[in-house]
């Protein structure tokens, strides 16, 4: 389902609580959510008021991927970039790893099954924010 997005302040720094498979409704909120904006890339659930660590971005194909739980276990390659964010007008200047290792769940058949998995540039980018998201950190 379309959800609206929220833009208060309180809901975005409020730190989020672990996902659970429960929260696979969420996650197709927010590719439904996603897909409705355009060049939007990536998305998490408290910005459409869902204060659960569940964020999802679409790869260059413009297929969906569900993050649960995403955590940053290791970054290489610090660098300063420009970024935007879809709850948030003006870009900000934040620190970005080039290369990192992350770790998160993924739902198959209904459990949780924990991933680690490494992700470079672009897609390392917005993965990094969107763990800030689930933090409660805004940029
Ligand atoms: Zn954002």
């Amino acid at each position: 389902m379309i959800k609206e997005l929220v833009r208060d302040e309180a809901i975005l720094s409020a730190r989020c609580e672990k996902a659970t498979p429960e929260d696979a409704a969420v996650a197709q909120d927010l590719i439904d959510t996603l897909r409705a904006i355009e060049d939007g890339a990536c998305l998490a659930a408290n910005q459409i008021g869902v204060t659960k660590q569940v964020a999802v971005y679409f790869d260059d194909d413009q297929q969906p991927h569900v993050l649960y739980n995403p955590r940053v276990m290791m970054g290489l390659g610090a660098a300063r970039v420009e970024e935007g964010c879809l709850t948030r007008d003006e870009v900000s200047k934040v620190t970005r790893y080039g290369k990192i290792k992350l770790c998160f769940d993924e739902l198959v058949d209904g459990a949780f099954r924990q991933r680690k998995r490494d992700y470079v540039g672009w897609e390392a980018q917005m993965i990094q924010h969107m763990v800030d998201h689930c933090a409660g950190r805004l940029i």
